[in-house]
């Protein structure tokens, strides 16, 4: 199976199911999954654990920006097996939980941090071969990837997926809660100044409301078969 040497962009609404999708792909592509909401998500707690975001002051940009000099965020691991580090302290767990999902689109809205983040991808993807999943990939991070995708889902759907995959990790969270976050991101997303979400005049639409993952991967393989031209199918 010959897949090209390309950058396959995935974008959409909070909670479609990205990264599963991201994930599956790399490891059957061969290809490196970077994760960028991870860096926010990174940044985010970096942040609410040094007391620069609070309910009644906002975030503390000016110091924000100084600590994201020399913030080492990173990702270790091959194929899809990244995980987030800070330093040498592995995130990948207190980046989830639904104190930084509350916190996240705000501090990603800043231009700062998006600064930040891009210069970290770019960089990880340089050499192609990677899917990387977020909101702004195929509009601002790498606007000339080869395959372009934007997922969207049912408000439903996403909230008891969420949901469920939070309460299976142990989190006490309700439906109405996850939707309630969903919609406030996607909220925040979409309308921010600073390459907010929208899909790519290129991207193509996956809806993924009523589809496995196994049906998404089938789904990708023709579209890579035809227009790589290369069989990608087994
Ligand atoms: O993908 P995930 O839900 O983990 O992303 C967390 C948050 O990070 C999003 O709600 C969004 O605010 C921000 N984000 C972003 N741009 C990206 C990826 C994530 O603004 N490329």
């Amino acid at each position: 199976m010959h897949i090209p040497d390309i950058i396959i962009a995935i974008d959409g609404y909070s909670s479609t199911g990205k990264s599963s999708f991201a994930r599956l792909i790399a490891d059957e592509f061969g290809f490196l999954y970077l994760d960028s909401g991870a860096l926010y998500r990174g940044v985010t707690l970096y942040a609410i654990e040094n007391g620069l975001v609070s309910a009644s002051d906002g975030i503390d940009v000016p110091a924000l920006e100084k600590a994201l000099a020399t913030l080492d965020l990173h990702f270790e691991g091959r194929g899809s097996h990244c995980r987030t580090f800070m330093g040498d302290r592995c995130i990948e767990k207190d980046i989830r939980t639904l104190a930084v999902s509350g916190k996240v689109s705000p501090v990603a809205a800043l231009p700062q941090v998006r600064d930040y983040v891009d210069r970290r991808l770019r960089e990880l993807g340089k050499d192609k071969r990677v899917v990387l999943d977020g909101r702004d990939i195929g509009t601002t991070v790498f606007p000339d990837a080869e395959l372009k995708i934007f997922m969207v889902a049912d408000v439903d759907v996403r909230a008891m997926r969420r949901a469920a995959e939070m309460q299976a990790k142990g989190e006490d969270v309700s439906v109405g809660e996850v939707r309630r976050n969903l919609q406030e991101r996607d909220y925040i997303d979409s309308h921010r100044k600073t390459s907010p979400l929208a899909k790519a005049p290129d991207a193509i639409i996956l809806d993924n409301s009523r589809m496995t993952l196994q049906d998404q991967m089938i789904w990708l393989k023709d579209i890579v078969a035809g227009r790589f031209n290369t069989d990608v199918r087994d």
